[in-house]
């Protein structure tokens, strides 16, 4: 690929300078632009940022509710504190809602006249979402203007081929209180850094300032960052646990693979820091308003 050909960066529009091949083949470009320093891949096929599709929705959903079922409790009480919480009829909307066990888990907690809007790009979904008291919609268009408490983001911006655009329209859905609640790996230059480049659908990869840029540029005034703990199913706290043990030999080797991986990468984040002390962000979480 000649210099003049480097794709543009898909959030600022500035020039790019290759950065590296990727362990999964992608070209890994970044802003040259010091304010956004964004990292991507350019789009080279049809939905190239969508996940791809699951066979059985709901058996890969209760897989993932064996794990995550506590956490998900835990992390409901706590995005719904964070929202006008005391509230009955509260509006949720899940962006890229895929196995839905987060939904799945908020929806036999919070009231039952409140709404959890499920959207994902496979339209086929919609039926398991109807299943689990979920209201399938089948494009951020159909919600109203206003209208939102809460929207929820998990794992989902890196997907994305215009992550401002989308931002700024679902923005415009929230409530002058409400709030986004987004969750993505934090980029590196350095590959091993970070599991941001693991995913073939990643095609966005948020350095801490291209992350703010993102927030800023798409209307929000600010964004509040938590510790992954916050995330973190109990297992990770004590890996070596019996429970854990046995609930793993239950799965396949790739998940294995995966929670081991994620597992270590946990580690390494508690003993990485910056030459100046300060923890770096590897994996960003937290509310933009
Ligand atoms: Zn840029």
């Amino acid at each position: 690929m000649k210099e003049n050909e480097f794709p543009n960066c898909p959030l600022c529009g500035s020039k790019s300078n290759f950065l590296f091949v990727s362990k999964l083949k992608k070209n890994i470009f970044k802003c040259e632009d010091k304010k956004c320093s964004h990292l991507f891949t350019p789009i080279n096929e049809f939905n190239q940022g969508v996940c791809q599709r699951i066979e059985d929705l709901e058996l890969e959903s209760n897989q993932f509710l064996r794990d995550f079922k506590g956490r998900n409790k835990r992390l409901t009480k706590f995005l719904l504190k964070n929202i006008c919480s005391n509230k009955k009829n509260i509006s949720i909307l899940d962006y890229g809602t895929g196995n839905g066990h987060l939904p799945r888990v908020m929806r036999e907690i919070i009231p039952k006249e409140s709404v959890i809007y499920a959207l994902d790009a496979v339209k086929e979904y919609d039926i398991f979402y109807e299943k689990f008291g979920l209201t399938p919609i089948k494009d951020i268009e159909n919600i109203k203007p206003n209208s939102l408490d809460l929207i929820i983001m998990t794992e989902v911006i890196e997907h994305i081929v215009y992550p401002i655009e989308t931002l700024k329209s679902l923005k415009s859905k929230l409530k002058s209180k409400g709030k986004i609640f987004i969750t993505t790996p934090g980029a590196s230059e350095t590959e091993s850094d970070t599991n941001a480049f693991d995913t073939v659908s990643h095609i966005q990869f948020f350095t801490e300032k291209s992350f703010e840029k993102l927030i800023k540029d798409s209307g929000f005034n600010n964004f509040s960052y938590f510790k992954p703990k916050i995330m973190q199913p109990h297992f990770f706290e004590t890996p070596f646990d019996k429970d854990k043990i046995l609930r793993l030999y239950g799965r396949s080797k790739e998940i294995i693979k995966k929670i081991i991986t994620n597992y270590y990468f946990k580690k390494f984040l508690k003993k990485s820091k910056t030459k100046n002390n300060k923890k770096r962000i590897y994996h960003i979480i937290g509310f933009a308003q």
